[in-house]
């Protein structure tokens, strides 16, 4: 008698959840300056600011952005 020759080490379960949520690591984010959705893989450059890190479509939209950061940044309302 048998049993557990048809049981999935535990291990080979994790990685099957390991697979899964690489998928969804893939993460993209927001070009403050054109609003462009760029992925961090794929961003042409990045620029941190205030201990936020923007990814950009190209050189071109970080220049803009290292010359006025809070331009694009400031979510609220500025008086
Ligand atoms: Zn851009």
């Amino acid at each position: 008698m048998t049993t557990g020759e048809l049981e999935l080490p535990s291990s080979a379960a994790s990685f099957l959840n390991c697979n899964l949520r690489g998928d969804e690591a893939m993460a993209t984010h927001t070009d403050p300056v054109c609003g462009m959705k760029v992925d961090d893989q794929k961003a042409a450059s990045q620029s941190t600011y205030q201990g936020n890190t923007y990814y950009f479509c190209s050189e071109g939209c970080k220049t803009k952005f290292d010359k006025n950061p809070q331009q694009y940044t400031s979510q609220k309302a500025v008086n």
